[in-house]
């Protein structure tokens, strides 16, 4: 315990410092937009704060299941789990950060490829746009255990500093919130030779993008590594703008439909299914698979596209 309490306050020092800093310019950008751009929709910024309040609400009763299930909390478990610690030297700050980042890639590609995990994650895609408040939308698993878990507990697990992790998991709060950063108030986001090796506002939008070409691209939020060693890397085209949201009708500023629009679709299915074959395919499959049918999945569009443009 005692070698906890300093843990603790560096932790909440660390993490109240991201939290301001995200916090500060997402106030900003909110202002901006309706006062400047008169282009926010403040239905979808309701959405947003319910989400959050839906969060706090959910807190205490997750806490009650698995204990305070933070980033910190959760990467203390995975140190206490582990069999080695690699230290903070040079190469051990550079092994943390491959390790952040394949835990975040994993994770990402995990929520999009398996459709009960997408019910979680596709709240923060399904609003139509993107904004900073929208970056910061997310279903309250994902937020109070979903993320705790790869970014805390799994990083730890592998060695690195649960107080590394924690600044790690701030550093990629800061930069993927602002890669949330909307059209109006940055057209480009390119980010010149930076975009060779960072995530930049392009690549992230065209991560929220529903474009054949684009969806289930760019998982990370800090660097390119992960993606372009995994295949699943695609810049932004001069000659393709985005389009924002996901395959199925959203009502955008409904708290219902973007935090359980998913679930209410998959349980939909799950009462269609013939056998436990088609249940465990609706569950873990991609979403879009339908028995006997994959054809309508993400990567199966992406296939024709790229088929059709090769002849
Ligand atoms: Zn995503
Ligand atoms: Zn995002």
């Amino acid at each position: 315990m005692d070698e906890l309490t300093p843990f603790h306050g560096r932790i909440n020092d660390l993490v109240s410092l991201g939290l301001a800093v995200v916090f500060g310019y997402l106030v900003v950008e909110l202002l901006l937009l309706h006062f400047f751009w008169r282009k926010l929709d403040l239905r979808v910024v309701r959405m947003t704060m319910l989400g959050f309040v839906g969060t706090a609400l959910a807190s205490p009763i997750v806490a009650r299941l698995l204990g305070p299930f933070t980033v910190g909390f959760a990467a203390l478990a995975g140190a206490e789990s582990s069999f080695f610690r690699v230290g903070t030297q040079w190469y051990g700050l550079i092994y943390a950060f491959v390790v952040y980042e394949f835990f975040y890639w994993l994770q990402h590609w995990l929520a999009h490829k398996v459709r009960l995990l997408w019910c979680i994650h596709s709240p923060h895609h399904a609003p139509g746009g993107i904004h900073m408040a929208i970056g910061a939308n997310h279903h309250f698993l994902e937020g109070l255990v979903y993320f705790p878990f790869f970014f805390g507990f799994m990083t730890a697990l592998f060695g690195v500093d649960p107080m590394i992790a924690v600044g790690l998991n701030v550093l990629d709060t800061v930069w993927g919130s602002y890669l949330h950063v909307s059209d109006e108030i940055l057209r480009e986001g390119r980010y010149g030779w930076v975009g060779r090796f960072m995530q930049t506002p392009a690549h992230h939008r065209v991560h929220h993008a529903k474009n054949p070409r684009y969806v289930d691209r760019n998982y990370n939020s800090i660097t390119l590594l992960w993606d372009w060693l995994l295949g699943t890397l695609e810049p932004l085209r001069e000659s393709e703008p985005v389009e924002y949201g996901i395959t199925r009708p959203v009502d955008h500023g409904s708290y219902w439909d973007v935090h359980f629009g998913e679930f209410a679709a998959l349980c939909r299915d799950l009462r269609s299914a013939k056998g436990p074959a088609d249940v465990l395919g609706y569950l873990f499959r991609a979403p879009g698979w339908q028995p006997g049918d994959a054809s309508h999945t993400a990567s199966a569009l992406r296939a024709r596209l790229l088929a059709g443009e090769r002849g």
